[in-house]
């Protein structure tokens, strides 16, 4: 009968299932891709139960955490790897890296690796073939317990592997604090559209364990595209129902003696660079970075191609409101630049990779988002180089929004002659409106023409005090915006603004999150007569 056990019946029966090997292991393949061998497997817990069937980790794994005996089905696994390992050693047979979960609450016993390394030691397995799997999250809370458990893991020779990239928040902090070995991306955090968001993450995490030269492993793959799409971006270590689903010892057997193997290489070996100092948090560059008053970005050159890698928030609000972190990531530079810009820009990068020292520019670019519409500014850049990989370069660029400066100087020419610039006669004002803050974040073209600062808060109050939005529309104004928290997808209506009353068409978009949850409203007001 199958039945799931109830909290009380697994703790009763732990012991029990351990001993008579009804708590077993099943090992999932790690793939490459592109070779079609097998670089590895994942040992995955099960439990089967004489009487009651299959019982899923999902289900009991939270109960042994709960009770605080997780520790000891986990080294129950990490043995019947080392006896799987043992047996087929001793049959000379062909072996490949067999890797355990260590979850957060076995890093919080004290002896745990002792315990595993003795286990390994009386298996007599080299440790080369065992790695270690911990989560991401594991390290939330409490980086030392992490850090130093990586270090014992380390000293002892295991190589440990990030499990569930990309689950946390926090994630590229956490990858240059902790020097992982390995780098697993779950798919299933990404769900859907490898175009949107998910892929601008998995593609910038891709890039930066190139150059941190950590292997990436995408776990969760079922569906060949999902595949191809991780080999484009240079990802070709698989794991997931697409090769294989997780197999019994005996049929995992057979499968290692159909597959080839091959050792796990880093995305691209690369040449020996001084990147490392981003990764480390004391840095002065690391500081420099997350503090840095103004804009900061960290690109790659390659070829002639150009891909931002990472941003501060200064950067996003240096260009303005209208993009998004991810938008302003997923932007391929050149895009925003005519042929003339594009060289100054390029003959600054070609005289940094010279002079190895700072070097700077103005240049200007037309950014396209889809609340502002284009806006055209002029960005001053400080370019040093930060390393070469192969034919790969790094750069550190230092950004300053220097429109308003420039404009005052030399109107006309710029906007007229070298751009085909519709903006100033289709005028469109764009903001933001987060709502769980009730923040507003204006557009450069707010910014600059209604003299808006670079956030305002408890909005609308302060568009309704300066008159605006005039006081015959300020209740209906501000139900709005409890319309938008409400969940309402989008609005729009014409008002007559400021105390002028001109007519605007003012329209919101709202976005919502994976479950639904409005986080933040998308708006602009364009002139009636302009449209
Ligand atoms: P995990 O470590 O992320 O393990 C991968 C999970 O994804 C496994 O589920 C695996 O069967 C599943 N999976 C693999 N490929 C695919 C795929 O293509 N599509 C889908 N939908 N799923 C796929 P499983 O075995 O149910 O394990 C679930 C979780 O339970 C594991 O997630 C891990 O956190 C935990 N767990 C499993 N075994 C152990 C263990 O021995 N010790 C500890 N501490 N935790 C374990
Ligand atoms: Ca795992
Ligand atoms: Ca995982």
């Amino acid at each position: 009968m199958e039945h799931k056990m109830t909290e009380q019946e697994l703790i009763a029966s732990l012991d029990e299932a351990i001993e008579n090997g009804h708590i077993f292991v099943c090992y999932q393949p790690k793939v490459n891709h592109t070779t079609g061998r097998m670089i590895g497997a994942e040992a995955l817990m099960r439990w089967k139960h004489p009487e009651y069937g299959i019982q899923y980790p999902s289900d009991f794994i939270p109960v042994l955490e709960k009770h605080d005996l997780l520790y000891l089905a986990d080294i129950a696994v990490f043995e019947s790897a080392c006896r799987f390992l043992r047996n087929r050693l001793d049959k000379g047979q062909h072996c490949v890296i067999i890797s355990c979960n260590m979850s957060r609450h076995d890093i919080l016993h004290a002896d745990y690796i002792n315990r595993i390394e003795k286990i390994r030691e009386k298996y007599d397995i080299p440790v080369k073939l065992l790695h270690i799997e911990i989560t991401e999250s594991s390290a939330v809370g409490g980086m030392e317990l992490v850090s130093g458990t990586l270090q014992k893991l380390h000293d002892l020779g295991y190589k440990v592997e990030m499990d569930d990239f990309g689950s946390g928040y926090s994630s590229l902090n956490v990858l240059k604090d902790l020097p992982v070995d390995v780098i697993k991306l779950d798919m299933r955090f990404f769900s859907g559209n490898l175009s949107g968001r998910g892929g601008t993450i998995i593609n910038a995490v891709v890039q930066m364990a190139k150059w941190l030269d950590t292997p990436v492993i995408a776990e969760g793959v079922e569906k060949v595209e999902q595949a191809d799409y991780m080999k484009s971006i240079g990802c070709t270590y698989i794991q997931g129902y697409l090769y294989s689903k997780p197999l019994n010892a005996e049929d995992f057997g057979k499968k290692i003696d159909e597959f080839e193997s091959e050792p796990m290489m880093p995305a691209i070996v690369l040449e020996k660079m001084d990147a490392d100092k981003f990764w480390n948090p004391d840095s002065l560059e690391t500081l420099i970075f997350n503090n840095y008053v103004g804009g900061a970005s960290i690109f790659s050159y390659n070829h002639g191609k150009i891909e931002l890698l990472r941003v501060n928030n200064k950067y996003t609000k240096e260009l303005g409101m209208c993009m998004s972190e991810q938008e302003i990531l997923k932007c391929d530079p050149w895009t925003t630049m005519d042929v003339e810009n594009h060289k100054i820009y390029e003959t600054t990068l070609q005289k940094a990779i010279k002079s190895n020292d700072e070097e700077s520019c103005e240049v200007w670019r037309k950014l396209r988002s889809k609340t502002c519409g284009d806006d055209l500014m002029c960005i001053r850049s400080f370019i040093r180089l930060l390393g070469k990989a192969g034919d790969q370069y790094l750069f550190y660029e230092m950004v300053q929004n220097i429109t308003g400066e420039k404009r005052a100087y030399n109107e006309i020419a710029l906007s007229e002659k070298r751009f085909y610039y519709a903006g100033e006669h289709n005028k469109v004002f764009a903001w933001e409106y987060e709502i769980a803050t009730k923040k507003m974040r204006p557009c450069s073209r707010c910014r600059r023409e209604l003299g808006l600062p670079e956030i305002l808060e408890n909005y609308p109050e302060p568009m309704i005090e300066s008159h605006l939005f005039p006081p015959e529309i300020a209740d209906e104004y501000r139900d709005w915006h409890r319309q938008l928290a409400e969940g309402v997808p989008y609005l729009e209506k014409i008002f007559n603004l400021t105390d002028d009353r001109v007519p605007f068409h003012v329209r919101y978009t709202n976005e919502f999150d994976e479950n639904g949850k409005p986080l933040k409203a998308y708006a602009s007001a364009t002139p009636v007569n302009n449209e």
